[in-house]
This record gives C-alpha cells, sequence and structure tokens, in this order.
C-alpha cells in the first residue's frame, strides 16, 4: 500500500446533533487522532482534562492565542474555544487522519487557512438532526444542563443550521448505527482520493 498524506475530517452542528459521539468513536476505534479542544468552559460531570477538552482559564487562553499556538479559535456558547496547532499539523503530516468537532465560526477559519498541508486535508460535514423536535429532544435528554442553557443552545442550534450550506457533506441523522456507518463510509471514500497517494 502506498502511504498518504492525512485527512482533516472536519464535524459541525448543532448541541444534540450527536456529532461528539460520531468523532469519539471514529477515533476510538483507531480510524482518526480525535483533536483535543481548548476551551474555557467548566468540565461537565464525568469530563475529564486532557481527554474531553484541555480545559483552560481565560487568561491562559488568551496567552495560547497571543503566542499563535491556535488554527483558529471562536467564542461558543459565551465561552471560547480553539483548536491548537499541535492537535493537527503534526498527525497530518504523519498521515494520520484527524477529527475535529468544531463549530460554524471555527469551520469557517479553517476553510480561509492558507497552509497548502490543511486546504489539502480538509473534507467538512455537517451533521443535521432529523427534525427541530428531535433536536429538542436530545438537548434535553443530556440531564446535564438547565432550562435556560438548553434554550440557549436550541436558539444557538438553529442559527448554526442556516451555515449548513458552507460545508460539502450534509449527514442527515438516523439512528447512530445509521449515521456511523455512513459517517465512516465518508471517510473510507475520501481515502482513496489519488491525490493524497504519495507514490515512490
Ligand atoms: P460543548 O461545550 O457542548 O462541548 O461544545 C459546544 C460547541 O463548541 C460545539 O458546537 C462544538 O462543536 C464547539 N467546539 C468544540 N471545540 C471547538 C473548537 O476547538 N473550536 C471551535 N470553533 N468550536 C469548538
Amino acid at each position: 500500500m502506498s502511504a498518504r498524506t492525512g485527512i482533516l475530517l472536519l464535524v459541525s452542528g448543532p448541541s444534540g446533533s450527536g456529532k461528539t459521539t460520531l468523532c469519539r468513536r471514529l477515533s476510538g476505534e483507531n480510524e482518526a487522532h480525535y483533536s483535543i479542544s481548548c476551551t474555557t468552559r467548566a468540565p461537565r460531570p464525568g469530563e475529564v482534562n486532557g481527554r474531553d477538552y484541555h480545559f483552560l482559564t481565560p487568561d491562559e487562553f488568551s496567552h495560547r492565542v497571543a503566542a499563535g499556538e491556535f488554527l483558529e479559535h471562536a467564542t461558543v456558547h459565551g465561552n471560547s474555544y480553539g483548536t491548537l496547532q499541535s492537535e493537527v499539523l503534526g498527525y497530518l503530516s504523519n498521515g494520520t487522519d484527524v477529527v475535529m468537532d468544531i463549530d460554524v465560526q471555527g469551520a469557517a477559519q479553517v476553510r480561509a487557512c492558507e497552509d497548502p498541508a490543511i486546504r489539502a486535508a480538509l473534507v467538512d460535514i455537517f451533521v443535521m438532526p432529523a427534525t427541530e423536535d428531535e433536536l429538542h429532544a436530545r438537548l434535553s435528554g443530556r440531564g446535564t444542563d438547565s432550562a435556560e442553557v438548553i434554550a440557549l443552545r436550541m436558539r444557538n442550534a438553529l442559527e448554526e443550521i442556516a451555515h449548513q450550506h458552507e460545508y460539502t457533506f450534509h449527514l442527515h441523522s438516523g439512528t447512530h448505527e445509521e449515521d456511523y456507518l455512513r459517517f465512516k463510509a465518508l471517510l473510507l471514500a475520501e481515502r482513496l482520493r489519488a491525490a493524497r497517494h504519495i507514490h515512490p
């Protein structure tokens, strides 16, 4: 088999669309490295620093922005979120695929990135809940957020959905299993692109 460059699978979609589960499962099966984001939001029960996110104070976050460590960063639901260059670039150049779960603002920054390695690697996909009711049920069902937070996420979800046309691929959510099969199929197909293969 010939060597190839890594794919940067960029996944967006409203909270509750199931995108994080898709990304985590892909990396759990060793199909891709999950890019662990930095955030200033507080950890939810069960979340682990360095596994789910790098949890930073607002000051730490600003310092890392000033030091140029981020590939992209944005304010989402009132907190800062960002992708470290170190979570992406080295993996891609080693031929490891990277999956990143980021919002529509971050996605726009990655698309605008001039680094040829990022441009060649990027595959973007928007995960859509089947219906608005389904989205609300999923946001409520997590059971970890207050009604106020759920209402804010619902408003933000509708704003995110307004950006779906910016994405090359759309995954309209069905069952978890169907979603995952289609998601993985996209990655497997992208791996076959001739342009990604390095021939000796
Ligand atoms: P949550 O707080 O529910 O884990 O994530 C909230 C939102 O932040 C989600 O839409 C998620 O995709 C987005 N997000 C997570 N990490 C990043 C990141 O590194 N950059 C950007 N721009 N958005 C992120």
